[in-house]
């Protein structure tokens, strides 16, 4: 730390000068994050300070997170469906395979079946739970085996998951299959639709993946991916209210006497922005936003593939990838690879079409050169 504290100016010179080497979300194509929305911005700012690991204390920033838990209960086909905000993904999934080892907590050496394309979160939630990761191939359409899926449960099994918007390439998983397999087998079945809990819902022929499928346990949904909230926002969902109580501990010197959140200091700051998203917005503004990013991935392809290159998906949601060397791409673009070498670009909504334009230009003059 400084022996004497610096002067705001020169504090805040260093501070811009630090910001200007992150890059410029203009180049930025393989984030499933993006520029928060303005309301977003704007509610974020109005509740900085506000803690929901102590709601006795914010009650007002409290009922904001119900509020956004029902109106994703609505949007998921059950408005009873109770949860909380997370920090994203990540920790929804850790939550949900915790849920499910508590209720099975009799199993001595237990199990999780997982697609292969699963986020690496599932990695560290096994870690951390210490659980047998048992992982389902995908098959060539770039989605879950169900079939291989099922083959795979035994009496140790304590969890199926399936993936409604893959991180790589953008695929939903056979939900519904997996569903009734759950059913069959009285499994909890988590949903991972941290990045298509915000897409699915607003296209024009959505594949069913929420809670109008029966054996639907936990979903998972991030609202700082496609939902443009300030950062860090997900929001972990059960069907059945006060299931999450099974993760309650005890919390002696708050406002509340126990919380199942995993963690105790949580920002209501992105919650609020979250929700101003979404109640700004409205269904018809997200798929608006959807429809867009659709169109562009749509763009995207069919321009890659006038170049040469082919898709190595077709994919569900927005994001693209293509059979493509890595020096193909010009320097100043930021696109990520898939584990089995794939160039991947997510069209997230700061990706507009003139961005995809430039792209397409950039690639194509470093195809001539
Ligand atoms: N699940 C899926 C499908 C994801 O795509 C991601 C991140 O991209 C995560 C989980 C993890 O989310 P977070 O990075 O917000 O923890």
């Amino acid at each position: 730390m400084l022996n004497k504290g610096q002067s705001e100016e020169e504090l805040f010179t260093f501070l811009s000068q630090k910001r200007r080497e992150d890059l410029d979300h203009d180049f930025i194509l393989s984030s499933m994050c993006t520029i928060p929305h303005s309301v977003a911005v704007r509610a974020h700012c109005m509740f900085m300070e506000t803690n929901l690991g102590d709601p006795g204390l914010f009650p007002g920033t409290f009922s904001l997170e119900q509020l956004l838990i029902s109106r994703f209960g609505t949007l998921f086909h059950c408005p009873d469906a109770e949860g909380y905000a997370t920090s994203g993904g990540t920790e929804s999934n850790i939550q949900a395979l915790r849920l499910a080892r508590v209720e099975k907590s009799g199993i001595e050496k237990p199990n999780v079946i997982v697609p292969e394309s699963a986020h690496f979160s599932f990695k560290k939630a096994c870690d951390m739970l210490s659980l047998d990761m048992r992982s389902v191939p995908i098959t060539k359409d770039f989605r879950m085996d169900a079939g291989a899926a099922a083959g795979l449960i035994d009496r140790n099994t304590i969890a199926l998951v399936g993936i409604a918007g893959t991180t790589e390439y953008g695929m939903v998983d056979p939900i519904a299959d997996l569903a009734k397999i759950a059913v069959q087998h009285d499994l909890f079945f988590h949903v991972d639709a941290a990045f298509g809990g915000m897409v699915i819902p607003f296209l024009d022929y959505p594949t069913p993946f929420d809670f109008a499928l029966p054996g639907v346990t936990t979903i998972a949904v991030d609202p700082h991916k496609m939902g443009m909230s300030t950062i860090p926002c997900g929001c972990l969902l059960t069907r059945e209210p006060d299931r999450l109580n099974s993760l309650n501990i005890d919390t002696p010197y708050l406002t509340v006497k126990q919380e199942y959140t995993l963690a105790g200091t949580r920002p209501g700051a992105p919650v609020a922005g979250a929700l101003a998203v979404l109640d700004y917005l409205g269904v018809e503004g997200m798929r608006a936003v959807v429809t867009g990013c659709m169109k562009n991935t749509e763009r995207l392809i069919a321009g890659m593939e006038t170049l040469g290159y082919t898709r190595a998906a077709t994919p569900d949601l927005n994001v693209a990838t293509f059979i493509c060397g890595k020096e193909a791409v010009p320097g100043a673009w930021r696109v990520s690879w898939t584990r089995k070498n794939h160039l991947r670009i997510v069209c997230m909504p700061h990706v507009h079409a003139g961005r995809i334009e430039a792209f397409l230009t950039d690639m194509q003059n470093s195809r001539t050169r």
